[in-house]
């Protein structure tokens, strides 16, 4: 082979060229590129990955870090410091404000990384022509020369020269922004056209919305156009949400509301006679006080941890808002086959009609219980008809084998089936009674095929006949099959009947047909395919649900979720796996593709709230469904795998798609992947979604009230404390509000991101979509753990400072003495109550007092600091600090643990609440219920 130029190819007008000429000129050929060569090119032109641009996102990420309204704050505070002459507490203030950007910078960048490395967890795979074997190799793996096959769906995996087309279309909107998908085609087109209107060129990672077609490489990675913009393209890491986003809000309208005090407080220092000075200090330490700074960060952190945790669950999120929608999903809409089954299918039942008229009597029923398909067991190859095989039966499972793609494949000594498994179930069926795959294919080679589509439901093989006939054959769901065939009305109800019997019993039922052409004949066309088709017979498989599909559904129930199977097989086999399933009770109600379309839109919100199963679903019905339960206010969760899935994946508030037998289309268009196709998978996606909503609610829960109580304080302070000797009394300095809020609340609330999933986090409905985060139960604990915190460190500031004096201690030491004991008991105070907020309903004991390592790490930290804070001297210069004395350790710990009973109470009030509201809603809900019955109305599957 020659030694073709690979690069640069952007030298070569490619569309300008002959399919035939560009094959040579890459050095390589129909039959694809033999395995050595495609190594040796590899190694020569690198992996086909294009370098995303990293660009500036390091430098945003710090930039978002200080635009922060509260950062500015704090900055003028610490500016109006410096120029007031008090050099020290400006330079806190500033070292506070650059720690604070520093951690939440490296976090957030931790936490952008990990959600970048996402994008590498679906994998991608391309088909090549290799040593002319079709073959799935990772698309990096793809170079310049090799044959790849497009199908509807596939991401192309690099730039390429068409070769053969079918009805071939792309949606190339990543390289042109032209959403209607292009056209392709094979002929030649002129030198000069804009790359949009290359239609004879597939480009690198556009996406192949239908039809197929070959094509050989042309450029790979760097050098494909797509590459050429790379420093465009932004992979969707996006790290903002609706939580973050309206946190944010709540931060602008916090400022605005801190700053309104800030100065409401220094007009009240001058009215009551504060140095002006000291007024402004009063005013900055109230600013500071009530900022909860470390929030933004512990927002991002708990997202990313959450994300990072469901990817360990096989549920990879794309889209990180998805984390926080997950928890409050309350539909999902799941397909059957392999999310919910296990997509083995077996045969189980042959049906013939009976020879004669049809519609006569019955027909023969072939039941095969020993059709199974084990790994490891006796297949019978060929040979010998099995004698108690009747003709007609060898006829349908013949015909079931050569339309069909599957094959069977022995690896290592375990047969296996490579391809679709419907399929790969009739090759094993034939197989085993007698019909030897092999045999028959060569003595019936293929001259031209439909492929399957769910649209049509079918799928017809154009095959020549040992005698030279021309023989289509075709097979699908019965409704379509039966369209092609002779039968009449009677007939038809004979077979449907049969096909009934068969579903009853959950299996996927296939009709095949026959029916002879011309010897000319060398294609199928649409008019072949019409009719004058021979009903050979049905095939019944059964596929077993997913045992953890059980579970996971059973899970979902009792957390309020409810789930809807949607399937493109026939209805009563849906409603018996449904059955199987517990998705719906006996006799529950399930609804048709079609019956679906003809009902309006209001009739079909009325419907799909008490329809569990949905049978002979087509994509479009996808689409209406998952928008007639959002009209209805529900957050829809709903999967797909196919290119005409990605519409309903993208409306559905959560699309879910499968990430081993997923199109890249639908991928792409999904909000998580899951990598084990099992809904299982979306159960743990779902329960992880609200295990981050909790912690969330705890780390608000565990902040705000820290900085209530320490803004209360020194409210309480400015309006009552004192003058002594023209300098006002403090009980806690701006720099040491400082110290609390960022050491103290940030090393404690961050280990609350790990704590453990509540014990309820599954048996409680779906959190509102619209329900604020600042919830009731957050306000109420804010103001009372504030009070608490503010009655405990003024008291002690007093204490101190007047046992001190009256013992004979110098005033001013005695005052620093008492604000180093009002801080260390607000940080007493947040230890203690840290350990409350580790679950959201039960106490400490009951979660497991060590269930949460990271909480002790935290507080071992936070100890550490503080005595520094009292101990060490440069800490005395810096926060104006003292040495403490045991007896203030002590009193300070007795007065910080009285918020362990006060909680307690809390939590027994609201727990108790809670229980009285949940079983008032219990009770309306059974009356409800028994009211429908009485109407004869649906009867709900679950609570
Ligand atoms: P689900 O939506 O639960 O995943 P599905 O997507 O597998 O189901 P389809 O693949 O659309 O459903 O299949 C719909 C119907 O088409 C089946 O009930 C079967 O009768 C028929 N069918 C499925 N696969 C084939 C095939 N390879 N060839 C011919 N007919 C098929």
């Amino acid at each position: 082979m020659s030694q073709p130029a690979l690069s640069p190819s952007t030298a070569v007008a490619w569309h300008h060229l002959p399919a035939s000429d560009a094959l040579s000129r890459i050095g390589s050929a129909e039959t694809g590129l033999p395995d050595d060569e495609a190594a040796r090119r590899l190694e020569e032109v690198g992996p086909n990955v294009i370098q995303r641009a990293k660009g500036d996102s390091a430098l945003k990420l710090l930039f978002r870090q200080i635009n922060d309204p509260l950062i500015y704050v704090l900055l003028a505070a610490a500016a109006i410091a410096i120029a007031m002459g008090e050099a020290i507490d400006g330079a806190v203030v500033l070292a506070v404000v650059v720690l604070n950007t520093a951690i939440g910078f490296v976090q957030e960048f931790r936490a952008s990384k990990a959600i970048e490395a996402l994008v590498g967890m679906v994998p991608q795979t391309a088909t090549a022509v290799r040593g002319g074997q079709r073959r799935v190799i990772p698309a990096a793996e793809v170079v310049p020369g090799d044959v790849v096959v497009l199908e509807a769906g596939d991401k192309i995996p690099a730039d390429a020269r068409l070769l053969s087309v079918k009805n071939l279309r792309a949606d190339e909107s990543a390289l042109t922004g032209e959403s209607v998908p292009s056209d392709k085609q094979v002929g030649v087109v002129p030198e000069d056209a804009a790359v949009g209107d290359r239609k004879n060129l597939a480009f690198g990672g556009t996406l192949v919305t239908s039809g197929t077609g070959t094509a050989v490489v042309v450029a790979t990675g760097g050098a494909t156009e797509l590459g050429r913009i790379s420093s465009m393209l932004r992979e969707a890491t996006e790290i903002e949400t609706p939580l973050t986003r309206s946190m944010a809000r709540v931060g602008r309208v916090l400022t605005v509301a801190i700053v309104a005090v800030a100065l409401l407080i220094v007009g009240v220092a001058l009215l009551r006679g504060y140095p002006p000075v000291d007024a402004m200090l009063a005013g900055i330490s109230l600013a500071v006080a009530a900022i909860p700074e470390g929030l933004p960060a512990i927002i991002t952190i708990s997202l990313a941890i959450g994300v990072q945790r469901m990817a360990r669950r096989r549920a990879v999120i794309r889209k990180l808002p998805a984390v926080e929608t997950l928890g409050s999903t309350a539909v999902i809409c799941s397909d059957k086959t392999g999310t919910l089954t296990r997509n083995e299918m077996t045969v189980r039942a042959l049906w013939t009609p009976s020879s004669g008229a049809p519609g006569g009597e019955g027909g023969e029923a072939f039941e095969v219980a020993g059709v199974g398909y084990a790994p490891e067991g006796e297949l019978r190859r060929g040979g010998a008809p099995a004698p108690d095989v009747p003709e007609a039966v060898r006829a349908l499972l013949r015909a079931g084998l050569l339309c069909n793609d599957a094959c069977m494949t022995c690896k290592g000594g375990a047969h296996g089936i490579e391809g679709d498994p419907t399929e790969g179930a009739l090759v094993v069926a034939a197989q085993k009674l007698g019909v030897d795959a092999e045999a028959t294919r060569r003595e019936h080679p293929r001259l031209d095929a439909v492929p399957f589509s769910s649209e049509r439901q079918l799928m017809a093989t154009l095959n020549q006949a040992p005698g030279g006939e021309r023989v289509i054959f075709m097979k699908g769901a019965p409704e379509a099959v039966l369209g092609g065939t002779a039968l009449d009305e009677a007939g038809r109800a004979q077979v449907m009947a049969q096909v009934e019997r068969m579903a009853a019993q959950g299996m996927r039922v296939l009709a095949v047909a026959a029916r002879p052409l011309d010897r000319s004949a060398a294609a199928l066309d649409e008019a072949d395919l019409a009719g004058g088709f021979e009903l050979l017979g049905l095939e019944g498989m059964i596929d077993p649900p997913r045992p953890e599909a059980i579970d996971a559904i059973k899970a979902c129930h009792d957390a309020g979720i409810t789930v809807k199977m949607i399937t493109g097989d026939h209805l009563t086999t849906a409603r018996a796996i449904g059955e199987q399933l517990g998705l719906v009770g006996e006799g529950a109600r399930a609804m048709n593709g079609t019956e679906l379309s003809r009902l309006s839109d209001d009739e079909l919100r009325a419907a799909v709230a008490s329809t569990h199963v949905f049978a002979r679903v087509a994509p479009e019905h996808k689409l209406r469904l998952v928008k007639a339960l959002q009209a209805g206010g529900e957050v829809v969760a709903m999967t797909g795998d196919g290119v005409n899935d990605a519409p309903a994946l993208k409306q559905a508030n959560i699309g879910v798609a499968m990430g081993i037998t997923g199109t890249a289309v639908s991928k792409e268009a999904a909000d998580v992947v899951l990598t084990d196709d099992n809904f299982a998978s979306i159960r743990a996606a779902v329960e992880e979604g609200r295990r981050v909503y909790d912690n969330l609610v705890k780390a608000l829960a565990f902040v705000l009230p820290t900085n209530l109580g320490e803004a209360l304080i020194l409210l309480v302070a400015v309006m009552t404390f004192p003058i002594l000797g023209g300098t006002p009394m403090m009980p806690i300095t701006a720099v040491q509000i400082l110290w609390v809020n960022l050491v103290a609340t940030v090393a404690l609330s961050l280990p609350l991101a790990f704590e453990a999933m509540e014990k309820d986090v599954m048996s409680r409905p779906p959190r509102e979509p619209g329900a604020p985060i600042l919830s009731r139960f957050v306000l109420v604990r804010t103001v009372i753990v504030a009070v608490l915190m503010t009655a405990g460190a003024i008291g002690l500031f007093l204490y101190e400072y007047f046992s001190e004096v009256r013992g004979g201690v110098v005033s001013d030491v005695a005052y620093r003495e008492a604000q180093t004991a009002a801080v260390t008991t607000v940080v007493l105070f947040q230890i203690f109550y840290v350990l409350n907020c580790r679950s959201l309903r039960d106490s400490m004991l009951k979660i497991g007092l060590f269930t949460n390592p990271w909480i002790y790490v935290g507080i071992g930290a936070l100890l550490a600091l503080q005595l520094c804070f009292v101990y060490a001297p440069f800490m005395h210069t810096l926060f104006g600090s003292a040495p403490l004395p045991l007896d203030a350790w002590i009193t300070s710990t007795l007065v910080a643990m009285s918020i362990l009973p006060v909680m307690s109470v809390e939590r027994w009030w609201r727990n108790r609440r809670e229980r009285r509201a949940a079983e008032g809603a219990r009770r309306a809900a059974a009356s409800e219920a028994g009211a429908m019955m009485h109407r004869g109305g649906a009867t709900p599957s679950h609570p």
